[in-house]
């Protein structure tokens, strides 16, 4: 699969022509030496641009560009990254090669949200940082693999809070040529489109293809003048619209993206859809191949589903695409009947009860049904997973639905800040970024404790910076007094951070219900919080919720130790999980289908103190050891008006009372192991004996770094999918190949 290379800036002088290469591969994004070229070349256009080396090439200025090429140890370091990023794409020496996996796997990998950087925002949450981290993983294991999904020209919004804490939703559109995106050609040179039947006439896509490292991710754009207008908003915005909206996205999804693979050469051999909006894709490529296989698409969709790997991410119902059978014909009725499929057959395919008439047509159903592989993000997602659909199999006994588990996991390279990963390379050794196994990271128990709070608390140092300069930004955009935001935060006090979308399951809110003990916390001045995120444009209980919490805090007494900032995107987010010493999460289970926010603060020697959902309930159940537990896990017990949310926020309180601040504050020196006393109003904790570190909280910090980093990240997940879904997958295809080609290869 080729794309033309990407033109240099006309003005750019020579010798800075390997920053166009290094700008328009994505490894920049976990590949540190690189981003500080390009923050070097101009800071303050580098943080302007949102950290986007395309537009900073095209937009620096000639004097420092001419100083810049001038500069011969600047463009030695600029020529050795270009060789090193050249070495990465041509290494044959992959783990997955090591491994002997086979050359012609090829795996398509569809998703409707993609989070790889800040500066390309078609992403919202979990489901995107996941998809993201995934291809980055792929990426530096070898795997063959290929990103499809959706260029959204206005992404996400960018969130802006007032002073009253309303979310006000805000949208500008991206110019692709100013991104770090190349548009495909075919093979003539021309720009590559691919069209499908859509209502009564053709829709047309172009793709965009961006580089992640060795995995290029194809991103469809139907805004192009063959289109009508309606029609070139389809891929406007992410989560932007209506159900109609959203069906019209999906068939753009599932269907041009086989088409566009197809396009530009990219033979899948399997399937993996990424949540049920890509469901499409399996019809799709059924298709395409039914006239080889002599039979029609829906029998092909059935023999083509052990290429199929489908992975599910909602554990309630209301999460789920449902579409009406009416809207779905206004848009399918012609694609099915080229297929010459009776249209009742396809609908059913989408119904758990294929002949009820009233169903609507769920996305997930046709992604169960024509899937061989198919699992939660948990091992409790796994279990609710199989619950909720069982019904789909009812000759098999519930608890044997085909539904496995793979857990989640992060991209680590990604996530882990300077100070930690310099740590890592000292102790559990130069190669800690790709092997991730256990009997390495044995080694963390050994890190000098000393040495891990210099990096814990330069991390948290950077944080409190980094709050105060956004916090006065906030506050200067509503014309507010910013003068106390140089106060916020004390880079010496005990920091929980509480950072994801406001969904109302996530209950951001929960502390607030028992204001009182907050207050008292609070006052106790011992810990301070971060609050950081958005709520989806059409959830209103979401922003009411960010409502409250933004209102308590603007309260004078409390607001230099509970911050909320706005614009949580994943910029953002590297910095909160590098900065937090806790990493608070209480959803209300078991709606978390794994969570990740908590993997990324672990791997940064955060603590997790989390409700026992999604990842947390098997990271306690396996690693939480007696003698060194990984963190805390709140578990209530509702009172007998069962409710859930003040014992949850009682038990929370109890842990943080009673566990958590005695902890951090029990420093080596202290008398007996009594918390050092931090009194209110906030004299900061005595230097000397506060300043050592606390050994019985960083013994946590290296339990919890030992036993969840090798586990919790995306090369073990991406492993365990290849071992377990894709290379079966993979030999289903093999098997079905006429002997010739077999032979061939
Ligand atoms: C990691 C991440 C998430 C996921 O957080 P959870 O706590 O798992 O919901 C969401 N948004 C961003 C920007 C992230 O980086």
């Amino acid at each position: 699969m080729t794309t033309a290379a990407p033109t240099p800036p006309p003005d750019l002088p020579p010798p800075l022509g390997p920053l166009v290469p290094l700008a328009y591969n994505l490894r920049w994004d976990w590949h540190a030496p690189v981003r500080a070229l390009f923050e070097r070349l101009d800071p303050a256009l580098w943080e302007a641009t949102r950290h986007n080396p395309v537009r900073l090439l095209a937009e620096l200025d000639p004097a420092r560009a001419r100083a810049a090429a001038a500069d011969g140890a600047g463009v030695a370091a600029i020529e050795a990254e270009a060789a090193a990023l050249r070495r990465y794409l041509s290494d044959p020496e992959t783990p997955y090669a090591r491994r002997g996996g086979p050359a012609d796997l090829r795996v398509a990998y569809f998703c409707a949200e993609f989070a790889i950087t800040e500066c390309l925002p078609i992403y919202a949450g979990g489901l995107g940082v996941l998809a993201g981290d995934h291809l980055k993983s792929a990426s530096d294991l070898g795997i063959p693999l290929v990103g499809v999904g959706l260029f959204y020209r206005e992404g996400y919004f960018e969130q802006e809070v007032a002073r009253d804490g309303t979310q006000r939703e805000v949208y500008a559109a991206a110019d692709p040529t100013r991104l770090p995106l190349t548009l495909a050609r075919a093979a003539d040179g021309s720009v590559l489109r691919v069209s499908l039947p859509f209502r009564d006439y053709r829709l047309h896509v172009q793709v965009w293809r961006a580089d992640v490292g060795r995995v290029p991710l194809l991103l469809l754009d139907t805004d192009i003048p063959e289109n009508r207008p309606e029609d070139r908003r389809i891929t406007d915005r992410l989560y932007g619209g209506d159900e109609e909206q959203r069906l019209r996205q999906e068939i753009v999804l599932g269907v041009a993206g086989v088409r566009a693979l197809t396009a530009l050469g990219y033979h899948p051999t399997v399937l993996h859809l990424n949540e049920g909006h890509a469901a499409f894709a399996a019809l799709e490529l059924a298709r395409a191949e039914a006239p080889a296989r002599g039979a029609g698409p829906f029998a092909t969709a059935e023999r083509l589903a052990p290429r199929v790997v489908f992975t599910t991410h909602t554990p309630v119902p209301a999460g789920h695409d449902y579409f009406e059978p009416d809207l779905l014909e206004r848009y399918l009725g012609g694609y099915v009947w080229d297929m010459r499929e009776p249209w009742d057959r396809f609908v059913a395919l989408g119904r758990a009860d294929g002949a009820a008439p009233g169903e609507p047509f769920c996305m997930t159903v046709l992604a169960l049904r024509l899937s061989g592989f198919r699992n939660g993000v948990s091992r409790l997602h796994g279990q609710v997973t199989r619950d909720m659909w069982r019904h789909l199999w009812p000759s098999v006994e519930p608890e044997d639905a085909p539904v496995a588990h793979i857990t989640n996991g992060v991209h680590l390279p990604t996530w882990v800040a300077g100070d930690m990963a310099a740590v890592y390379t000292r102790h559990i050794g130069e190669v800690w970024p790709l092997e991730l196994d256990e009997v390495r990271w044995q080694r963390a128990a050994h890190i000098p404790f000393e040495e891990l709070w210099r990096a814990r608390a330069a991390q948290r140092a950077r944080l409190t910076a980094e709050v105060r300069r956004r916090l006065a930004a906030q506050l200067a955009r509503r014309g507010e007094d910013a003068g106390w935001a140089s106060q916020a935060l004390d880079e010496r006090l005990l920091t929980v951070v509480y950072a994801r979308r406001f969904a109302t399951y996530k209950r951001a809110g929960l502390l607030l219900a028992r204001a009182e003990r907050l207050e008292a916390l609070l006052r106790g001045g011992k810990l301070q919080f971060v609050f950081a995120g958005k709520a989806h444009p059409r959830d209103e209980a979401g922003k009411e919720m960010l409502r409250r919490v933004h209102a308590f805090a603007q309260r004078p007494e409390f607001r230099t130790r509970f911050v909320y900032l706005e614009g949580y995107d994943v910029e953002l987010a590297r910095r909160l999980v590098a900065g937090a010493d806790v990493w608070l999460n209480v959803p209300m289970r078991p709606r978390e289908a794994s969570g990740t926010s908590g993997m990324k603060a672990a791997a940064n020697g955060a603590l997790n103190l989390s409700v026992p959902d999604g990842w947390w309930a098997e990271a306690i159940a396996d690693h939480n050891r007696l003698g060194e537990p990984v963190g805390w896990s709140i578990e209530a017990h509702p009172g007998p008006d069962g409710d859930v949310d003040l014992a949850d926020a009682d038990a929370l309180f109890a842990l943080l009372e009673a566990e958590v601040i005695p902890l951090f504050y029990d420093r080596a020196g202290a008398a007996d192991g009594a918390a050092a006393p931090v009194a209110h109003p906030a004299p900061p904790p005595p230097a000397g004996a506060a300043d050592a570190p606390p050994v019985r909280w960083l013994g946590r910090v290296r339990a919890s770094i030992r036993q969840l980093v090798p586990v919790f990240n995306t090369h073990r997940m991406v492993f365990e999918y290849l071992d377990r879904a894709y290379l079966p997958a993979h030999a289903s295809w093999s098997a079905a190949q006429p002997s010739s080609s077999v032979a061939e290869a």
